[in-house]
């Protein structure tokens, strides 16, 4: 790894060795809405509104030399499709990187939203900016993954489907810990009075959110990620929505404290597509990404 650079990314770290995961080999990260190589914009997206596609591209390039190796980007559309890479990528020798990259580089087109390997020579992205990034760790049975989970995702259960695909690879569910990344808090989450109430009459074992600081009805995406993963059989204690190092990091960055660090509406440096909505600021438009290095 690009140590230097890699300084910069939001590391996991606290959150990680709970996945059961051997010091500095798996390794987990958020990338900042600053570019941690020139200072500029770290978009990742293609497709977000507005976006320099050749901004993007140089981003994701930066990230890929930073994290050391070539990361499988997938065109995230809402969808519970979940792709094997280890299919894809059959017959690829291990740590031919531009081999793998040329491989991995035309699953930015296609439309899936979980993704999971047994290999330790690629990574894997999820990207976000107010939807959930989870990350799945089996270090026993060695089988990885990453999904993108956002309202209509959690309401498909994509968790759930990156679980079974996992088990398909060899995985059990009880060697499977989950880390559920940044996302738009229950307080900030305004859905309307329908969404809430299906949600409710979904996820009916999860606090309700009756008023978020908006004043109207909001939803918990969390909470119901987390109840589903219960119910794949993912054990409650390897269920992680939190990072300690990650929290400090946000707080010394930002100067801060007044700010939840999980959430991208309140996080300053972390994409958020509500907060570009409220606010049309540039800056707030992209995509940042979860990482999983396994
Ligand atoms: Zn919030």
């Amino acid at each position: 790894m690009a140590d230097r650079h890699f300084a910069e990314l939001l590391e996991i770290g606290s959150a990680l060795k709970e996945l059961g995961s051997e010091p500095n080999r798996t390794r987990l990260f958020i990338t900042p809405i600053d570019s941690p190589v020139d200072g500029g914009d770290f978009n990742l997206s293609f497709r977000a509104a507005g976006t320099d596609a050749d901004r993007s591209r140089k981003n994701r390039r930066w990230l890929r030399f930073i994290v050391g190796r070539p990361i499988s980007c997938l065109h995230q559309v809402h969808s519970v499709r979940v792709l094997d890479l280890d299919q894809v990528l059959e017959g690829t020798a291990f740590k031919d990187e531009d081999t793998l990259a040329e491989r991995l580089a035309p699953l930015q087109d296609e439309e899936a939203d979980g993704q999971v390997t047994g290999r330790r020579d690629v990574a894997l992205a999820a990207f976000s900016a107010d939807c959930t990034p989870v990350a799945f760790v089996d270090e026993q049975d060695g089988i990885f993954g990453t999904c993108h989970s956002g309202r209509r995702g959690t309401e498909q259960n994509i968790v759930g489907a990156v679980v079974a695909a996992m088990r398909a690879k060899g995985a059990h569910p009880e060697n499977i810990s989950c880390w559920i990344g940044p996302h738009i808090c229950g307080n900030c989450y305004e859905t309307g009075e329908k969404i809430a109430k299906d949600f409710a009459r979904q996820f009916p074992d999860i606090p309700r959110i009756a008023t978020t600081r908006f004043g109207g009805p909001g939803i918990d995406i969390g909470a119901a990620i987390a109840a589903e993963l219960r119910q794949a059989g993912v054990p409650m204690e390897h269920i992680h929505a939190s990072d300690d190092s990650f929290v400090r990091e946000c707080n010394e960055r930002t100067g801060r404290t007044d700010f939840m660090a999980f959430c991208t509406l309140e996080n300053p440096l972390l994409y958020s597509y509500r907060e570009y909505t409220l606010t049309h600021r540039s800056r707030c438009n992209g995509r940042f990404a979860l990482v999983l290095v396994p």
